[in-house]
């Protein structure tokens, strides 16, 4: 069994997100997406809404499981026996960072493999900042995020104003 662990904060979830979800899906056996829940860090969205953001959106993906985690990221992949994690790569920005944590779970864990999904071109520049600023400013996140989403994330974001 190959299995794969997507790590993320999903604050909140985008369809650049999503199109990694769905390709991991195709390669791996199964894939846990695991939302990081560090309590360093103040999320605009509630970990319960992360998750059911996504859980609605991978429903028809039956090897897709979502689930969160704190600590460290490797003793969590090897919790659920999965010997790999996903990273989607979007610019050279990206690879420094990602470089870094690649090598760093490699020293703590040499059994787990990272692996990179670029990004798909139509989502380059979509970050869940870009989602947040847009939806702060009363632009439309049509094409960024699924379409049941739209309306739950203005709400929750402006409702924070
Ligand atoms: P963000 O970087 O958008 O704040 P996360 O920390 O939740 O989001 O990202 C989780 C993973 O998804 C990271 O590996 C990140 O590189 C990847 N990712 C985020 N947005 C995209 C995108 N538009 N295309 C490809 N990968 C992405």
């Amino acid at each position: 069994m190959k299995i794969a662990v997507y790590p993320g904060s999903f604050d909140p979830m985008t369809n650049g997100h999503l199109d990694i979800i769905k390709r991991a899906a195709k390669t791996f056996d199964k894939v846990y997406v695991a939302i990081l829940n560090n309590s360093a860090k103040t999320p605009a969205f509630p970990l319960s809404q992360r998750i059911d953001w996504l859980k609605r959106a991978t429903k028809e993906l039956d090897n897709v499981e979502i689930d969160s985690f704190s600590g460290l990221l490797v003793n969590y992949a090897n919790e659920k026996n999965a010997n790999i994690i996903i990273k989607g790569l979007r610019a050279v920005s990206d690879f420094e960072y990602e470089f870094q944590m690649a090598l760093t779970n490699r020293a703590l864990s040499p059994n787990i493999e990272t692996m990179f999904l670029m990004t798909n071109g139509k989502y380059s520049y979509l970050s869940s900042s870009i989602v947040k600023e847009i939806a702060r400013f009363g632009g439309s996140l049509n094409g960024l995020v699924p379409d049941f989403m739209i309306e739950e994330v203005t709400n929750e974001i402006t409702k924070n104003q």
